[in-house]
């Protein structure tokens, strides 16, 4: 099918910027000795999942359980969990997924004590073993235990229990991902998770309690990585890429090229009121507001902002050709994983080839 004859909005990848940005990340990842776990919940599709382990990843993170049983189901085997979870029906789903995929590693994002004993009575009398990764604070204020004694007394608590795992240290720095220059945003990141190496080398190593895995870091911040004490990356979004990503700059300048805008919004144009202004069949429930409007592929001419749910409005610039009614047009979101959320279906494209389509399994699965 020709991309020209696809019904509108569709969720797109563009499939060769696709598989260049899933080559680079995984050789920076090789070139900085770290192994790469990237976040799916990007793209939620265990397919694109097998596509990133083939090309060396090791495992996968998910946020929420709903996701890691979409994955699991998809026949992914290495899943790290990376948002605690809390309440009594969490454990028990927790536990009823490690009992159905016997097959497939899970570890779970704690990072309070009250978290353990729950887990603990039901890993025990289901038999089973639990890994627990501990997040803790770097600088975000969102989850995490502070680094200090009651990092160490978590695991310790951890690895008193035989059917628990003390399986490593999350330390994600959302806040810093999107600081705009590279020298900055390096600095940052690396001071933001300082005090948790630190504290490995002083504390934990000399009582044997030092983790074996350092999880953390995303598309904007992996290369501060450098040196530090991880031992994987989390990065999620350079697989598909995204406006508000662009804008950060690389080693090389103010944008940031080291990936490619590979997730796309193919619109029509439903509405041409008055010469300056065109109206397509997408608005905030397609592409997704968060993080600032999207961009029109290619067309520094034309304005997009939401109309609402279901409209997009375009500005035309001086000069610009009046758009026609029916004209289609590609938008770049603004951020990739709220924009696929929106989405049943992701079409792979090649040139101006659909060539073929994925349902999102994990879309909408945030329980
Ligand atoms: N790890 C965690 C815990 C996250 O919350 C996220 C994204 O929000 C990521 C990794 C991936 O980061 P990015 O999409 O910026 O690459
Ligand atoms: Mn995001």
């Amino acid at each position: 099918m020709k991309l020209s004859e696809l019904d509108t909005p569709a969720l797109i990848a563009d499939l060769d910027l696709l598989e260049q940005n899933l080559a680079a990340m995984q050789m920076h990842a090789d070139a900085l000795g770290l192994r790469l776990r990237p976040h799916t919940k990007a793209h939620k599709i265990p397919a694109l999942a097998r596509m990133q382990l083939e090309h060396g990843a090791a495992g996968i993170c998910v946020a929420k359980l709903g996701e890691a049983e979409v994955m699991a189901r998809g026949g992914i085997e290495d899943i790290l969990i990376t948002t605690p979870i809390a309440g009594d029906i969490k454990y028990r789903r927790l536990i009823q997924l490690i009992r159905d995929y016997p097959q497939c590693r899970f570890t779970q994002v704690i990072d309070n004590p009250a978290q353990v004993s729950p887990l603990a009575t039901l890993a025990t009398a289901a038999k089973v073993e639990v890994a627990l990764m501990i997040e803790v604070e770097s600088g975000q204020a969102r989850c995490g235990v502070a680094v200090g004694d009651a990092l160490k007394e978590l695991i310790v608590q951890i690895n008193a229990v035989p059917a628990l795992r003390f399986a490593g240290i999350q330390a994600y720095s959302g806040h810093l991902q999107h600081i705009k220059g590279f020298a900055e945003r390096t600095r940052a990141a690396r001071d933001a998770v300082a005090p948790l190496f630190d504290y490995i080398e002083r504390e934990l190593k000399p009582l044997g309690l030092a983790p074996t895995v350092v999880s953390g870091a995303g598309t904007g911040t992996f290369a501060a990585c450098e040196g530090l004490g991880f031992t994987e990356i989390q990065a999620g979004s350079y697989l598909f890429m995204d406006s508000s990503y662009r804008q950060i700059g690389d080693e090389r300048g103010d944008s940031f090229e080291t990936f490619h805008t590979a997730l796309k919004v193919w619109t029509t144009v439903i509405s041409t009121p008055t010469p300056n202004r065109a109206v397509v069949d997408a608005g905030s429930k397609c592409l997704s507001t968060d993080m600032g409007p999207a961009q029109p592929e290619g067309r520094s001419d034309l304005s997009y902002r939401s109309g609402g749910d279901e409209h997009g409005i375009l500005t035309l610039s001086d000069g610009c050709a009046p758009l026609a009614l029916g004209e289609q047009l590609m938008m770049i979101p603004s951020h990739c994983d709220t924009t696929l959320n929106n989405f049943s279906t992701l079409y792979g494209v090649r040139g101006d080839e659909v060539v073929c389509s994925w349902i999102i399994e994990g879309r909408g699965r945030s329980d």
